[in-house]
């Protein structure tokens, strides 16, 4: 479904992928692990249409995304995936209501259908009465569920989360990944999940790893 080919790319001098290939089935749950520097990062990126690779291909539902333009690559990371990172990098000025429609709204909903939209992802996610706090005002857990909620309130076709538990406790951290998986199994996303914590790596239905650039498969997790 989502598939990295082969591909190359370097910062400068600096070598990131150096013949990274991955492929992620529809639905599947993916967890990307690895030492800090060995391009789990960068793989990701190039996956999700951010960097272009220098060698090899990106393929999205059998399309090569790595040749698109980078106005039909946005086009196609806001239409169809969906992303959290470890800061969830909510906008401060907008309540968490509209943090989550956000999304809704950048894609032209009107916005009281993106504000109905966003709505059930309080109670689905354990925010109920946050609904008009701003980042400012709320938890590090609280503020990663409501990026989440954001990440998936579109139904992207994929989820890519890059360390999205690593600013939170382990117990938030865990939370936060049982809510992430949850959500992506209810509506059938697709999840890139990058993270250093075999713990969180564990939520995944797979494990791979990235050395020096290049994937290396891992057992399948029993589930
Ligand atoms: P971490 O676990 O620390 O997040 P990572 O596995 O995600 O690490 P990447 O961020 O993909 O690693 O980085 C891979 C390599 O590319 C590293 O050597 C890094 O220093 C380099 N790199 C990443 N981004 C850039 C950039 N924007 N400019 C220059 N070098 C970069
Ligand atoms: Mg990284």
């Amino acid at each position: 479904m989502i598939e990295a080919r082969d591909v190359r790319l370097s910062f400068g001098q600096t070598p990131a992928l150096r013949g990274a290939t991955l492929t992620v089935e529809e639905g599947e749950i993916v967890a990307v692990m690895g030492p800090s520097g060995s391009g789990k990062s960068t793989l990701l990126h190039c996956l999700a249409g951010i960097l272009v690779p220098d060698e090899g291909e990106i393929h999205f539902d059998g399309a090569r995304i790595d040749r698109l333009d980078e106005t039909r690559r946005s086009t196609l990371r806001r239409d169809r995936f969906g992303f959290v990172f470890q800061f969830g990098q909510l906008v401060p000025e907008l309540t968490a209501e509209d943090n989550i429609a956000l999304p809704l709204l950048l894609g032209g909903a009107r916005r009281a259908d993106a504000v109905a939209q966003a709505r059930p992802w309080f109670a689905r996610l354990g925010l109920d009465g946050l609904e008009q706090r701003r980042s400012g005002e709320l938890s590090g857990g609280q503020a990663q569920r409501i990026a989440l909620a954001r990440a998936l309130v579109a139904k992207p076709r994929v989820l890519f989360a890059d360390e999205p538990t690593g600013s939170l406790d382990s117990l938030t951290g865990e939370q936060v990944m049982d809510l992430m998986v949850d959500s992506a199994r209810a509506q059938g996303t697709t999840v890139v999940l990058v993270t250093h914590e075999a713990r969180v790596a564990a939520y995944a239905d797979r494990q791979v790893v990235v050395r020096d650039g290049r994937v290396h498969a891992l057992a399948r997790s029993a589930s």
